[in-house]
């Protein structure tokens, strides 16, 4: 199976790195037929921060892509806050960045059917509850964004094991000022990834083959609470911090002329 090298990335005119002595990740046993992106959360991203010596934006790429590696839920690429594309797993290798859909609920396999959008699953944790509103009040966002369809396993070539997709990580910018957490250089580099990852591995470039992780699952990445309230709102990756949308056009248009 193929997989980008760090020497492919570098003639793309990206700035890359590779850690991939960490974790051991099992083979894949069929080609990536697209991609996840997805953010580690900028708690984690604090702590690596924090404990910096140095505390620059170089330092701070390296030494989250040296920690996310060590992990055992960990995705094949992570693009740092400059740029920096750091490979932490080849493609040809399945990593676990997204689990299998509704693995911990408790209703069984609620993906089958939309019997999903009456749960949730809280980014403040406590596990799986059914959230007792309308579901298409919660999950309009979802339901939006795949017109006529019931559930992610109808939509994504995975259906219901995103790990079959890369998984692409986004560090977040950890600077406190509410801003976006994510960099143009960030945007910038995974145009070129997409679009190279989308070439190699023959798969096409769109809203579904290249997604994030909240919209191929939706209760375990797409609920928070709010006074009390369960509230329907994509977080991993957010569209007020990511324009995802707008990454994957420009991914798809730099893959028509290549
Ligand atoms: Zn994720």
């Amino acid at each position: 199976m193929k997989s980008l090298s760090i020497q492919d990335l570098t003639n793309a005119g990206l700035k890359a790195t590779a850690f991939t002595g960490g974790y051991v990740n099992k083979a894949r046993t069929k080609s990536p037929t697209g991609i996840v992106f997805h953010t580690p959360g900028s708690t984690w991203a604090k702590g690596v921060w924090d404990k910096l010596p140095h505390k620059t934006p170089d330092q701070y790429d390296l030494a989250a892509g040296q920690a996310f590696d060590a992990r055992n839920y960990q995705p094949n690429y992570l693009i740092g806050v400059t740029g920096l594309v750091m490979q932490l797993a080849t493609d040809d290798l399945r990593t676990q960045h997204a689990g299998k859909l509704g693995a911990d609920s408790p209703a069984g396999d609620v993906y089958a059917t939309d019997a999903w959008a009456s749960w949730a699953s809280p980014s403040s944790g406590g596990g799986w509850r059914q959230h007792g509103r309308d579901p298409k009040a919660v999950y309009d966002w979802w339901f939006a964004a795949f017109p006529g369809h019931k559930t992610p396993v109808t939509v994504f070539p995975w259906k219901n094991m995103p790990n079959d997709a890369l998984g692409i990580d986004l560090l977040p910018v950890v600077d406190g000022s509410g801003g976006p957490q994510q960099t143009q250089a960030q945007f910038d580099a995974a145009v070129k990834l997409v679009s190279m990852l989308a070439k190699l591995h023959g798969f096409p470039c769109n809203k579904i083959t290249v997604t994030t992780h909240s919209m191929c699952s939706p209760v375990e990445r797409g609920t928070v609470v709010s006074s009390g309230k369960i509230i329907g709102t994509p977080w991993d990756l957010s569209p007020k911090q990511w324009r995802h949308d707008e990454m994957v056009a420009q991914a798809a248009a730099r893959l028509a002329n290549a």
